[in-house]
């Protein structure tokens, strides 16, 4: 092969479907789990994912987009599968080629799916999102208007109602109960009229962790949870977190080269670390383009031989340097660990997002594709 590794993650199918287990436990038998696979499945890989979870009984996936669903497709995935971040009008007819179901965002699209159901003599299903107060994709429309609308198309089907929490972890507010209260009750108005579809939906992982019951109905949308993390939420009366599970991933980078640098000397780009005594650095195999944030520069931690070893200067492009002097032992190609564990150490992607002032989400889907996904 004449090359190798230089930064990969290795991911546990076991433990991505023990976490879906548990999920599924938590909700209990009458609650539909639809593990969301968007982004890649948050860089643990979409279809090898798809056919953990489908082989322990999920009978609907999530994706983003169309182009996500018709590769799952392409894979030999059967399971129902619902496209939430809208589509563009050039990306229908690959909604119908893929059997896929979308979530229609807004009530001028119905009748365009409609007449595309209709011209290809079939009876396609629906989502639709309502927006309860998040003010990004979704209707805002009133019931009655809804109604009409839904009523109008008779080719395709309204199969399920959902809405999604701008701030699900803020148990100080009331954002989340006021948008419950108004999904509630559009549903209800809904209902009144005749239309009760299969599937009310509106929680992700955190109303699905907490226990935020109310919100479950008979379908929930848990995506990090699936891959291993709860967000903390934040309030003095916030409830107990219900759902365990642990991280499925794990990422690493090889040492490519280790150098003695004297006192006084400059690292990287910038000089931004000029080092204070005699030290021993090493030159990972990964940076920036690899999705190691720039912005852990002179302030992250990786492990490497079973310690804790800081970031120095600047992350680059290609290359991360860190201070090795307490592990002289290490040498050229060994593994270092970016997250995941190693020598009772841990750095999940919660803690990495802290220091470099971002979200765990952004951690995880930005490992970059360069970066080559082992299965364990
Ligand atoms: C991404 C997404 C989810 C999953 O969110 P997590 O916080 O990862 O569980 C659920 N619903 C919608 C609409 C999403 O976009």
């Amino acid at each position: 092969m004449g090359f190798a590794l230089r930064s990969w993650v290795e991911i546990s199918l076991q433990q991505i479907a023990d976490n879906f287990k548990a999920a599924r436990e938590l909700v209990g038998p009458e609650v539909e789990v639809m593990p969301v696979v968007k982004a890649d499945a948050y860089r643990h890989g979409a279809v090898e994912v798809s056919r953990t979870l489908t082989r322990e009984g999920a009978r609907w996936l999530a994706v983003s987009n169309v182009e996500e669903g018709a590769r799952l497709r392409e894979a030999g995935i059967t399971a129902r599968i619902l496209v939430m971040a809208d589509f563009l009008p050039a990306e229908r007819a690959g909604l119908l080629d893929c059997n896929l179901t979308p979530v229609i965002h807004s009530l001028g699209d119905i009748p365009e799916w409609d007449l595309l159901a209709a011209s290809r003599g079939i009876r396609a299903s629906y989502h639709l999102k309502i927006d309860s107060g998040m003010g990004r994709l979704g209707t805002r429309e009133p019931a009655d208007q809804i109604c009409r609308v839904v009523r109008a198309a008779t080719h395709v089907r309204l199969e399920g109602l959902m809405t999604h929490f701008a701030s699900a972890s803020d148990y100080l507010g009331s954002q989340t109960e006021d948008q419950s209260v108004s999904f509630e009750r559009t549903c209800t108005e809904m209902a009144q009229r005749g239309i009760a579809p299969d599937y009310l939906h509106m929680s992700s992982t955190i109303p699905v962790a907490y226990g935020r019951t109310r919100a479950w109905k008979q379908m929930v949308r848990p995506g990090h949870a699936i891959y291993g993390y709860v967000s903390p939420v934040s309030g003095a009366t916030s409830p107990p977190k219900l759902l365990h599970v642990k991280p499925a991933l794990s990422w690493k980078t090889a040492i490519l080269a280790i150098k003695d640098l004297p006192q006084g000397a400059l690292v990287g780009y910038g000089g931004m670390y000029r080092a204070p005594h005699p030290m021993r650095i090493a030159v990972l195999a990964a940076g920036y383009a690899d999705g190691i944030p720039h912005r852990l520069s002179n302030r992250g931690r990786v492990i490497a031989g079973g310690k804790l070893a800081s970031i120095i200067g600047a992350v680059s492009m290609d290359l991360t340097t860190i201070d090795i002097t307490a592990s002289p032992e290490l040498k050229v190609g060994d593994p270092v660990t970016l997250l995941g564990s190693e020598g009772g150490l841990t750095i999940d992607a919660q803690q990495m997002a802290r220091t470099a002032g971002t979200i765990s989400y952004s951690i995880l889907c930005g490992i970059s594709a360069r970066v080559k996904q082992i299965y364990v």
